[in-house]
Order: C-alpha cells, then structure tokens, then sequence
C-alpha cells in the first residue's frame, strides 16, 4: 500500500479533495465504514492524492515510492504528537463530529435567548472546504470560561441572511441574549487561527 492517511490529523470526511484528485477512483469514501479508503486493485501508485496541490492541505496523506519510504512513513506517522484539535476542528461532517452543533434555520431562535455566548457558524454546501480553513470551535467553547453556545447552520434560504445582514458564507455570528454583537465572514486558515481568534475577542470586547 503506498498510500497512507495520518488519520490523526485527516477529518476524515466525504468531501475530502483528494477524491477528486485521484485519476482512478481509487482513492473514495466507503459509506458502510463512514471512512476514507484507498482500493489497492485500482490505485496506479501516481501520488497524486498526496502531492497535488489541490489535494490534502493539511498533509495527511503520505505517498511512499518503496517499501524503505513506507517503513519511514509509518515512523513519523506513529511519532506524530499532533490531533485534529491541533488543526481547527471539527467542520462538514469530519471527525470526530459533533451532531448536537448542527440546527435547522427555524431551530435555532430558541438557542438565541442563551444568557451565555452564542456562538453561531452559517455555511451552505457551496462554502464548504476543507478543515485548514475551519474554526477553532473547541477553543471558542472555552472563551470567558462560560458555557457557551455553538450551532452549525446549514443555509437554505435567505432568511436568516437578511435578518443577520450576512453577506457571504461562512460566516460566524457571536449573540448573546438575542443580540448580535459582531460576525465574521469568510474562511480562516490554520496560520490565520489567532488572527480569528482576535477579532472574536474584539467584538466580545467592544
Ligand atoms: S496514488 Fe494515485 S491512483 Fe492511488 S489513490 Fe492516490 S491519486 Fe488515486
């Protein structure tokens, strides 16, 4: 096999890029397993899945030429110290997943009265990459050490886009009591996660 997924740092999710990178199928999402996998009877060992720019950006996916690059591969992978939860976490339906974030547009007013912080992302299917370009949501739970609030969104209609003035997607919309106090739109990579993290401090500052 000369294809390996760090799967400490992989989502591990349907829409990952390298699917559509590879030229045979070979590399595809295996629904009864909820899993990435690679089909060795149709892979041409090209390492497009692991070099092609448009592939994993985060690096998850290891090509090895020979058995020797395999052996060392496998090293690094073991001796990886890192987690998804060092990469931003936890988007579109990657692992590990968290459903009770997920509501529906006419879900979510309730949620919205919270005393706490409300921390609420918008996305549609359109807007949907991959998780270098996320929100660090575990770290946003812990903002002020209070329980706050975080909800996933998926975007049907422009109702609560209009209501929020919501002009591109994703965006990050941070409530509290009913009241929006700041959002933030458009993508956040994983070298601009502090660069995030200060304009959320920012509104909650204001
Ligand atoms: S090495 Fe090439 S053929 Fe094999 S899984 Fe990767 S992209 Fe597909």
């Amino acid at each position: 096999m000369p294809v390996i997924i760090n799967y400490k740092i992989c989502d591990n999710a349907e829409a990952c890029n390298a699917i559509n990178v590879c030229p045979t199928g070979a590399f595809r999402w295996n629904k009864e397993k909820n899993s990435l996998e690679i089909d060795e009877s149709t892979c041409i060992n090209c390492g497009k899945c692991a070099t092609s720019e448009e592939s994993c950006g985060v690096g998850a996916i290891k090509f090895a030429k020979d058995e020797e690059e395999l052996k060392k591969i496998k090293k690094e992978i073991d001796d990886d110290p890192r987690t998804i939860s060092d990469l931003m976490v936890d988007r579109y339906g990657g692992q590990p997943l968290n459903n009770p974030f997920y509501c529906q547009e006419d879900e979510l007013q309730p949620v919205l009265t919270t005393p706490n912080l409300c921390f609420v992302e918008f996305f549609n299917d359109d807007s949907i990459e991959c998780l270098i370009k996320s929100i660090p949501i575990k770290e946003i739970l812990k903002i002020n050490n209070e329980n706050n609030t975080y909800r996933k969104v998926e975007i049907a209609t422009d109702k609560l886009l209009n209501k929020y003035g919501v002009k591109s997607l994703p965006a990050l919309l941070i409530i509290k009591n009913d009241d929006l106090l700041g959002k933030i739109e458009g993508y956040y990579s994983i070298d601009q996660k502090q660069e995030l993290m200060d304009k959320i401090n920012e509104i909650l500052n204001k």
